[in-house]
């Protein structure tokens, strides 16, 4: 992308997408930009005439792009490609089971079965197959099925005999004695068990991208903590052959893979920071913690730490303040992915740490059973309460988690508008809803410094950068908040995102 000749000078026809005063999402009259070198140059009241290489009309809807601050590509794609062991596809756990014989017998051999999506809180039964369950259905083959929050797996006995006999046992942790679901902490269990690769992952990440873009999302943060230099260089391949065209901040597993990844990145891509998992106190009071936060904050990078739950966020924030960043003002800000839970105290903390929380809201909808089963009424308003956090002056973003949770914003924006499941019953502390337009800041406000920061829906302007999502209509409630657009402007450079996307739910492939 980067080697490719500056953008044509293009007209731009639409009405660009306002907040209203009440924070609902509106149009303005229409105008008409003219753009070039990859800026807006010129803003004028729209005529009806002809205009050269004129995109767009005064039905068009001028969207700012949108980003995702929060997602794991090639995840992601290899979900596309990967048998779906989720409730769509598996609804109970005798259909997860027959699932799972069918994909022994569609790929015979020694290989590794592998699925990804299950989780039971999803399901009726509310438990994971047993290990006995397991082995009776696929026998003697290695099967992991990668639990739907990406921190667990279930396991046949076949496959914790290859995971031990390749010395990568430690840390597994079964949830409940005789269980086939393990908690496992190791990317590099991911380096055993392989995934689909080369020109099958590619694909299905052109394809993704394509989607992604038709909804608005022009800028992507990916937040995979097994990020190293050879993920980079698929990302970077990605990019220079035009497969993402979204402009991409990869966060890194290890601070000391930095210039490697710098080298695979050649230009294509930004190092944004180091990603880290804070899975519980523990883990963060332990010294391997505070060391590869010292070690991020050598190279002068940003730290992007995962924590759920208040006690984790908290006992982060006790590191930050020990090993704080060593880089002068101006200097990337720290983040917190996710902080699910988050009461009053926490939310003041946060601010006075100067960290940006990256939320979720889409959980809201698409967890929704899942959190009404789970989390004791008392918590709900402090799930991601999205409105106490900004009224406390909290930096927020606002990220899919896919494959974790939904790409694009569309389910996004209605968890944060709604809160609580897609019938529209506003479950999770309805004191903390936002309104349309506070809502779309949390995608449209970025951290890309070449982007508007005002936080400013509409309005594009001569000098703004030239990234516009060309909408056919006004995202609402009527239309579930779906961004629809056949023509996203990045840079200048005028993106067709091709046909309708296909169903969210593919049919399940194998793929050992
Ligand atoms: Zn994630």
């Amino acid at each position: 992308m980067s080697d490719e000749p500056s953008p044509a000078a293009v007209w731009v026809r639409g009405r660009p997408l306002l907040g209203t005063h009440a924070g609902e999402l509106g149009a303005g009259e229409p105008v008409e930009l003219r753009c070039r070198g990859g800026r807006i140059v010129e803003r004028r009241r729209a005529g009806r005439g002809p205009l050269p290489g004129l995109i767009g009309s005064c039905e068009t809807i001028l969207a700012p792009t949108l980003t995702d601050s929060h997602a794991h590509l090639m995840a992601a794609a290899a979900r596309r490609v990967r048998f779906d062991a989720g409730p769509e596809a598996a609804p109970e756990l005798s259909k997860l089971l027959s699932l799972l014989a069918r994909m022994a017998q569609a790929s015979p051999g020694e290989g590794w079965l592998v699925a990804a999506g299950f989780d039971e809180a999803l399901i009726p039964e509310q438990r994971p197959p047993t290990l006995r369950e397991i082995d009776a259905t696929v026998g003697q083959r290695a099967l992991r099925v990668r639990h739907a929050t990406r921190h667990a797996s279930l396991f046949s006995s076949a496959a914790l005999a290859r995971i031990e006999a390749a010395g990568l046992g430690y840390g597994l942790e079964v949830v409940a004695p005789g269980s086939a679901l393990f908690f496992e902490r190791q990317p590099v269990l991911t380096r055993l068990i392989p995934g689909p690769e080369g020109e099958a992952l590619m694909a299905a990440l052109r394809t993704l991208a394509q989607d992604w873009l038709r909804g608005g999302i022009a800028h992507i943060d990916d937040l995979t903590a097994s990020n190293d230099a050879g993920r980079v260089a698929f990302l970077a391949q990605a990019r220079r052959r035009g497969v993402l065209p979204q402009s991409l901040r990869a966060w890194l597993g290890d601070a000391d893979e930095f210039e490697g990844a710098q080298r695979a990145a050649q230009g294509t891509l930004t190092l944004a920071g180091v990603k880290i998992l804070a899975h519980d106190e523990a883990t963060v009071r332990a010294p391997a913690f505070v060391d590869a936060v010292r070690r991020a904050r050598r190279r002068g990078l940003p730290v992007a730490i995962h924590a759920a739950a208040a006690d984790v966020t908290d006992a982060v924030l006790d590191v930050l303040e020990q090993v704080p960043p060593t880089s002068g003002a101006g200097a990337a800000p720290d983040r917190i992915e996710h902080a699910f839970l988050c009461p009053p105290a926490l939310a003041a903390r946060l601010r006075r740490a100067g960290v940006w929380v990256v939320v979720q809201p889409g959980f809201l909808e698409a967890r929704a059973r899942k959190y009404e089963h789970e989390l004791e009424p008392a918590l709900w308003p402090w799930l991601q309460p999205l409105r106490s956090l900004g009224l406390a002056g909290v930096p927020l973003a606002a990220g899919s988690d896919a494959p974790v949770g939904p790409g694009g914003a569309a389910v996004g924006l209605r968890g944060a508008i709604t809160r609580g499941p897609r019938d529209g019953r506003s479950v999770f502390g309805p004191a903390e809803v936002l309104a349309p337009a506070v809502a779309l800041e949390l995608w449209a406000r970025p951290f890309a410094s070449s982007r508007r920061v005002d936080g400013n829906l509409g309005e594009p302007r001569p000098g703004d950068v030239a990234d516009m999502a060309l909408l056919e209509r006004l995202p609402s409630a009527v239309n579930g908040f779906e961004f629809e657009a056949p023509t996203v402007i990045l840079g200048g450079r005028v993106l067709d995102c091709g046909p309708q996307p296909e169903p969210a739910h593919e049919s399940p492939r194998p793929f050992c």
